[in-house]
């Protein structure tokens, strides 16, 4: 299930009401008027290569819980996109790395747990450690391009092509 809506205010407890703010109906609070702003939540993946392979994690929490898939997580306040990204990559599947260049920006939705997402992906290459799968994960461990599960071929294409090019 997508995030609840907001029905009270959390400055000041008094019920929402919905009404145009800003050019869009958004609920708001009449008591202290506070607005509900809905933005999507920042997301950061790591598409992490170590020669020709790609290291990927197996889900252990939802959404998505057992599927492959790159590691991934909510950038914090305080941090850079880099940052969160490499710290994903280390809390996920235990190995360092440096961000070789932005992918990608995308909004995704995610219908299970988190609704509106903006997700950034980077080129990251693997420096240091062994796969080791996080809490929050069941496996890490190298992919030959071959044998990616068949969405992430597709969705990885451009980057499989970028990294088969490397010498
Ligand atoms: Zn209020």
């Amino acid at each position: 299930m997508p995030p609840k809506p907001y029905r009270f205010c959390p400055q000041c407890s008094a019920p929402l009401v919905e009404g145009m703010v800003d050019g869009r109906v958004r609920k708001h609070c009449t008591v202290c008027g506070f607005v509900r702003y809905e933005n999507p939540l920042p997301v950061v993946v790591a598409i992490a290569v170590k020669g020709r392979q790609f290291l990927l994690i197996k889900r252990g929490i939802p959404p998505k819980k057992g599927l492959w898939g790159c590691p991934s997580g909510f950038v914090e306040s305080g941090e850079t996109p880099e940052e969160a990204c490499l710290r994903e990559l280390r809390e996920e599947a235990g190995v360092t790395g440096t961000v070789d260049h932005l992918v990608r920006v995308v909004r995704r939705e995610d219908e299970e747990l988190y609704g509106d997402m903006l997700v950034v992906s980077y080129l990251v290459t693997v420096t240091g450690g062994e796969p080791v799968a996080g809490d929050e994960c069941d496996d890490a461990r190298y992919y030959d391009p071959a044998e990616l599960p068949a969405y992430l071929a597709i969705s990885l294409r451009d980057v499989v092509d970028e990294v088969r090019r490397r010498s």
